[in-house]
């Protein structure tokens, strides 16, 4: 989802154009490069191109302490999960037996100052918070001549959403005491002088599977000590969730609690407030779009959990509710409003929906651009290369940047990131050739008939006219996003005849909503 497909993209970035011979030819630098005050949406991709001089000596240029091995005190095992930067593993201390997460973060993607800063924040803020209940345990930093790895404690339990959807159903009070838990990270960050600026659903995680278990913030990795009286400009955070002010670049620590009213909303209704096909209408729904809690399932919600929900996303930040406010507020309180009646089944069903959609869309969307015929993407491939500029065959964020300013785009920061998150299918921060030509195709191309056709036979491996269960787990395993529960939520959503098979129909469908 978010393509950079909207009308005014494509205006911009001509390789959208219905024309075959409209692609990009590499211009000359039309214009100087950006500002320092437009920093790039992800603090971890900013900064200067000064690459940091490594020592000869023993002594780590990262932590500024002895090089150690991890592997002498840590058996490394599965990979859990990975980002931008790091890869975090399961891991064993050797000496006790116990197990804990490790995020592995390679030194060699650690090119600019900038990076190394943002890195050494991030375990800055890991230990300043650590200790509080809803926050990771942290245990340490190690670094060896490859890699640093932060050492945290396990949350065995998953992700935050895929419990409560694992669950079947909830009532408020259940919401309450989830939405207590972000707002105490919210709380404990604020307190201790840092703002989160990511908070969403997949930086919860669970500490263990238990029914009761913790809920745990696991990603600082946009996080600040808030700094008095500066004014935050740097666009930060993801779509749904991103406060009104940070897309008007002038924002404090009040964005964290939108943030977490957007995480409320989500949860009460099973979709986010502000939502729209591509990323620019999100934005728009944020700044200017009505806050829905009329039409269903708000009739069934108590008024108290509206009148928080109001609070929390009130646009100026001024008058917003604050973390400490909204934990005294009756709706929140242990044993407060919050009521036992479930929440109404559909709620979850367009929560399913609003996670598993786009999965599948997406996958689909790198199917044909996959089985383009080479003359439809050589003026692609060709752009591509030009902004590859060190040929590692992906581009990063500051190479996409760079390369449509050189290409004289006039597409402003919020647009090049939507272009990134669009593009970024496996969310890791780089953007690859297929990854590319998915997002900078016209949408109009993709949706083409024979295109859609195309990419249904792609999954209808023995062209029975169906895509089954069986072949749609085969296809996104291949993309490393296959699991059970997710096969489940997409076949349950797009099936909408209910014969646990998806047709054509049912598939274009779907592509074209
Ligand atoms: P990034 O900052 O690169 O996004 P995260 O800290 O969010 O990295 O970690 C990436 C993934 O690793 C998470 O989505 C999660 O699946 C897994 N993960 C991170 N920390 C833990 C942990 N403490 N216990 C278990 N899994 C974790
Ligand atoms: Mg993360």
């Amino acid at each position: 989802m978010g393509k950079c497909f909207s009308r005014s993209c494509s205006h911009d970035i001509p390789i959208s154009s219905s024309s075959d011979d409209a692609y990009y030819q590499p211009t000359p630098p039309k214009r100087p490069p950006l500002p320092p005050t437009l920093t790039t949406p992800s603090s971890k991709t900013s900064g200067t191109s000064q690459t940091i001089v490594t020592s000869s000596s023993n002594i780590g240029p990262i932590l500024g302490k002895p090089y150690v091995e991890i592997t002498t005190i840590y058996d490394l095992d599965k990979e859990l999960g990975r980002g931008q930067f790091g890869i975090t593993y399961l891991c064993t201390e050797k000496a006790s037996g116990r197990m804990y997460a490790c995020k592995s973060i390679s030194r060699r993607k650690l090119v600019k100052v900038k990076d190394i800063e943002d890195v050494k924040r991030e375990i800055l803020i890991l230990q300043h918070l650590t200790g509080q209940p809803n926050i990771v345990e942290f245990k340490g930093a190690y670094e060896d001549k490859q890699n640093l790895h932060l050492i945290m404690e396990l949350c065995s339990g998953g992700e935050l959403f895929d419990r409560i959807l694992a669950k079947g159903s909830y009532s408020e009070s259940e919401a309450a005491t989830i939405i207590r838990q972000i707002v105490n990270v919210v709380h404990a960050c604020h307190f201790m002088g840092v703002m989160h600026r990511d908070l969403k659903p997949e930086n919860f995680l669970l500490a263990s599977k238990d029914p009761n278990a913790l809920i745990k913030a696991t990603d600082f990795g946009l996080s600040v000590f808030i700094e008095e009286g500066k004014v935050y400009n740097d666009i930060v955070g993801s779509s749904y969730y991103v406060a009104p002010e940070v897309l008007k670049r002038s924002y404090g620590k009040e964005i964290d609690v939108w943030s977490a009213g957007i995480i409320l909303y989500i949860l009460l209704s099973g979709v986010p407030p502000f939502w729209a096909e591509a990323e620019k209408g999100i934005y728009e729904a944020i700044l200017n779009g009505n806050l829905d809690l009329q039409s269903k399932p708000w009739p069934k919600i108590s008024p108290s959990a509206k009148d928080l929900i109001k609070k929390m996303l009130t646009r100026d930040p001024k008058s917003r509710i604050t973390a400490a406010q909204a934990l005294d507020h009756p709706w929140m309180k242990v044993g407060g409003e919050a009521s036992n009646t479930l929440i109404d089944s559909v709620v979850l069903i367009r929560m399913k929906q609003f996670r598993a959609m786009n999965k599948l869309k997406k996958l689909a969307l790198k199917v044909i651009a996959e089985n383009l015929s080479e003359e439809e993407i050589k003026g692609l491939r060709q752009m591509f290369n030009n902004m590859d500029t060190d040929r590692s065959g992906t581009i990063t964020y500051e190479e996409l940047k760079s390369g449509l300013l050189r290409l004289g785009s006039k597409l402003t920061e919020v647009e090049i990131k939507q272009l990134m998150d669009g593009a970024d299918v496996d969310n890791n921060g780089t953007i690859d050739y297929v990854e590319f030509i998915t997002a900078t195709m016209h949408r109009h191309r993709l949706e083409k008939e024979e295109n859609l056709y195309k990419a249904f036979q792609y999954f209808d491996k023995d062209n029975s006219g169906f895509i089954t269960r069986d072949e749609l787990r085969q296809a996104m395993s291949q993309y490393g996003m296959g699991d059970e529960a997710t096969i489940d939520e997409v076949i349950e959503d797009v099936d909408t005849d209910k014969d646990g098979n998806i047709n054509y129909e049912e598939f274009a469908t779907m592509m074209r909503k």
